[in-house]
């Protein structure tokens, strides 16, 4: 049995379905992550496990027992928003051991169990800073043990660190992945970021319009997209219908499906045996440090390929070149 467990969840507004038959399932000390575009229902989803919004049909199981009905407060549910919302009158020792007060935990305990817990997030020095001397970053982590210290079952995250700078923003989606992993905690993260959702998760959900387009680890989600909408929101994929590749290619594919999928990077410009043939015009190179990435035309068909920068890999724009890809790595899509 799953240790949260989501099953046939519908969710409407007025005459608006914004989750449609949702089944889900998370084992536990996972990391899942919610992915998708914006409106897609990634928040309603954890607002609902939260409790903080009804579902219209459909259980919400933690630990085998429905908690539709169960008040918020009692389902043991942490969450973390990409506000801070931290107390401001509050230093980061007080804010940390809010939840530990509102228990009635004793004192002495609750200060080591704070000292504890800002080491894990790296904030032992700021305990006595106050939310506006710190930078957005080390607030998200004061937010992050706060709602760690009384240890919920499950921790949601929503967007947390959409409102960072980019360095940062890397920075703690790693310290997050170890603290996850180190406390053994169940986390749910809901981002649009596909980097982000393949850099942290165990598994993947792929949200469109309130279904779920597709789940799995996020190389499964990465190497194996199902349809298009999957690879041009996962990785850039090249998308080409049946006709213009066999056309390209100037050979029939095996297989009813009418769309395929071919990722920039496993389009090379050497051959190697077996490999199908593209010929186009280099139209426009991009050098973003370690990639190369250029535009390939043939006809009116436009794709893209990336390359690692290596010594020697230069692309003369205009010129007519062969590109070439293993058959493996044209993906059918559904
Ligand atoms: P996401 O987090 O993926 O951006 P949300 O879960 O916030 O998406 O919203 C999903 C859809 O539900 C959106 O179309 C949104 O407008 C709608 N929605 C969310 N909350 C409400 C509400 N309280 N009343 C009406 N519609 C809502
Ligand atoms: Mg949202």
């Amino acid at each position: 049995m799953s240790y949260v467990v989501i099953e046939g969840l519908r969710k409407t507004y007025g005459t608006s379905e914004v989750l449609s038959n949702i089944d889900m399932t998370i084992e536990k000390g996972e990391f899942v992550t919610l992915l998708g575009p914006s409106g897609c229902g990634k928040s309603t989803i954890l607002r609902i496990i939260a409790g903080l919004t009804d579902v219209t049909s459909g259980a919400i199981k933690i630990e085998g027992k429905v908690i539709n009905n169960m008040l918020p407060k009692k389902r043991e549910v942490g969450m973390v928003f990409q506000s801070y919302a931290l107390f401001p009158n509050m230093t980061v020792r007080e804010n940390v051991a809010f939840g530990l007060k509102m228990k009635k935990i004793d004192r002495k305990e609750i200060d080591l169990q704070v000292e504890e817990m800002l080491a894990i997030v790296h904030l032992t020095d700021k305990v006595n800073a106050y939310p506006h001397e710190l930078s957005g970053g080390q607030q998200q982590r004061v937010a992050l043990a706060r709602a760690l210290i009384v240890r919920p079952k499950v921790l949601l995250l929503d967007e947390p660190l959409s409102a960072l700078d980019a360095q940062i923003r890397k920075k703690l989606q790693a310290d997050l992945r170890a603290i996850q992993m180190e406390l053994g905690i169940t986390m749910v993260l809901v981002t649009h970021d596909q980097e982000e959702a393949m850099a942290v998760s165990d598994k993947v959900f792929v949200m469109s319009k309130g279904e779920i387009a597709q789940r799995g680890t996020p190389t499964e989600i990465y190497t194996k997209p199902e349809s298009e909408f999957i690879a041009n929101f996962i990785g850039n994929y090249n998308v080409f219908s049946r006709k213009e590749l066999e056309q390209m290619i100037g050979e029939t594919l095996p297989g009813g499906c009418l769309k395929f999928a071919i990722r920039p990077e496993a389009i090379h410009l050497e051959a190697a045996p077996g490999d199908l043939k593209m010929n186009a015009i280099a139209k426009e190179s991009v050098m973003n440090g370690n990639i190369i990435r250029t535009v390939f035309q043939e006809g009116n068909r436009l794709f893209s390929v990336e390359q690692l920068h290596h010594r020697g890999y230069s692309i003369e724009l205009g010129k007519a070149y062969a590109c070439f890809v293993a058959r493996e790595d044209v993906i059918d899509l559904k």
